[in-house]
């Protein structure tokens, strides 16, 4: 254990945007920290796979969205304004096919959208209106904040009161469902709210080299230890020991006076359960052992420019899940075999919940496959026989769902984070990078403030 005169010596099992950003905030206050990753590189879910014909990287297709405060000053504080590259938000709603656009920064898109009557989509804009009134309550990124709204009512319970159900699933239920793949019937009202109160009129933009560069310019400084998977988080004194296996194989045990675990809520129950519960909590352990996923299947494919829109989210509405529930296009310039530019079309398709959870672990050939007949289901048109596959990336813990009363169950767990041992990842709040980043520092806070 640290002696008077050492530095307390902090272990953070899990590199994702949480784990990077606990990281940065111990290093500021004078603490050693080690991060221990499993993968071979920083930013979890967030990291890109980099395909160098393809510019800017796009990979997993992590957007940054202007409404990100803490992302916005970390990418001032790193100089990383000028890898900022803009992208367009232009949403296309599918009715088994028919798809018509909806912009959701123009009321005159929504008042010529044509799936759903002109009664629901002035219901619509009034209800938007009114979330909007509340914007710095219902706060995506900060639980304390939003649980005063979560009276364990669903999307649909809300949706459904706002808009006739028509309206509420071709109006809202495409831009939560088609993004985060859960279904609206699961999730807490906060989180359909909070989305009316801040979407509008956003600047969506990526990272050009992918945005894992903010969790490895969080870490620097750290012992980063890469490939290195914990298994073993146990009592040791008044600190933790910490068994990883190393790429060699060997399981190594070391001492530390401090842990945060920022791994998938699934994960992190694991690693602690052999802690007592003076170290975690009974409503921290069962908030753990209950928070559920949904996984992400993103399978991308080449195509000659102009068969599709560029720049579109083409998404599916209705209650029902889709076979495909979104489609996202990007123009680009790609390098043919002699070198020549040759401008395509990079579509990035995500099947829905049954098919994705059917189709992960399957071989990639069978997965572009099986997806490349489901693309008409979404875009008639899809030139299925000329779409060239390109990249598959999957998640097999994509989406946290934020079950009603989730986060109201987070603030309690909130309160029970004490030294040794506290918890961060996106479960807290909300699936993005900005809430991941936020449940990071809340984290290493609750140590900082113990000393
Ligand atoms: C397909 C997809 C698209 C998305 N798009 C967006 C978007 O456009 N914008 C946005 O803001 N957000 C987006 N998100 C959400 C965002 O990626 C996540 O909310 C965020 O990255 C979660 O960060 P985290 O640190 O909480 O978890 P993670 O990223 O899961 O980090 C946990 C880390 O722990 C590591 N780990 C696990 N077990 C161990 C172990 N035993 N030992 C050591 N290390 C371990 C993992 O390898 C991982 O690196 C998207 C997510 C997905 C799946």
């Amino acid at each position: 254990m640290t002696s008077r005169t050492q530095r307390t010596r902090v272990a953070v099992i899990g590199g994702g945007m949480a784990g990077s950003a606990a990281a940065r905030q111990l290093l500021r206050g004078g603490r050693d920290v080690v991060v221990y990753e499993t993968a071979d590189g920083l930013g979890g879910r967030a990291r890109s796979w980099h395909r160098p014909e393809i510019e800017p990287d796009v990979g997993i297709n992590l957007m940054y969205v202007s409404f990100y405060k803490l992302m916005t000053q970390l990418i001032k504080e790193y100089g990383l304004e000028d890898e900022l590259v803009k992208i367009s938000s232009n949403v296309w709603i599918s009715d088994h096919g028919k798809t018509v656009p909806l912009s959701s920064d123009s009321p005159l898109s929504l008042l010529t959208y044509q799936h759903v009557g002109l009664r629901d989509r002035i219901r619509f804009l009034l209800s938007t209106l009114a979330q909007v009134g509340r914007k710095k309550q219902l706060d995506l990124f900060d639980p304390v904040k939003s649980a005063p709204f979560d009276d364990g009512q669903s999307a649909t319970d809300w949706g459904y009161r706002q808009v006739s159900r028509r309206g509420f699933d071709f109006l809202l239920r495409p831009q939560i469902e088609g993004f985060w793949n859960f279904a609206c019937e699961e999730i807490s009202a906060v989180h359909a709210r909070a989305l009316l109160a801040w979407m509008g009129g956003s600047g969506f933009y990526v990272l050009r080299n992918g945005m894992e560069i903010l969790a490895e310019k969080n870490a620097e400084g750290a012992d980063i230890r890469l490939s290195h998977e914990v298994t073993a988080v146990q009592p040791d004194g008044a600190g933790v020991s910490i068994t990883a296996v190393g790429p060699d194989g060997a399981p190594v045990t070391e001492e530390f006076d401090q842990v945060v675990v920022a791994t998938p809520a699934p994960i992190a129950a694991k690693l602690v359960a052999a802690l007592p519960e003076q170290t975690v909590g009974a409503e921290t352990r069962s908030f753990l052992e209950t928070q559920a996923y949904e996984p992400a299947l993103s399978v991308s494919f080449l195509v000659d420019a102009g068969v599709l829109p560029a720049e579109a989210h083409i998404v599916a509405g209705g209650p029902e899940d889709p076979p495909l529930r979104n489609m996202i296009t990007y123009p680009r310039t790609v390098r043919d075999e002699a070198g020549n530019p040759v401008e395509k079309l990079l579509v990035f398709a995500y099947p829905g919940r049954a098919n994705t959870r059917r189709l992960l672990g399957r071989s990639p050939e069978e997965q572009f496959a099986e997806v490349t007949q489901l693309l008409p289901t979404l875009w008639p048109d899809f030139p299925v026989e000329r779409a060239e596959p390109f990249q598959i990336a999957e998640r097999p813990y994509g989406f946290p769902i934020p079950a009603p009363g989730r986060y109201r169950r987070s603030v309690r767990v909130l309160q029970e984070q004490r030294a040794p041992v506290v918890f961060a990842g996106d479960y807290f709040n909300s699936p993005t990078t900005e809430a991941a980043m936020l449940s990071g520092i809340r984290a290493a806070a609750a140590l900082t403030k113990a000393g």
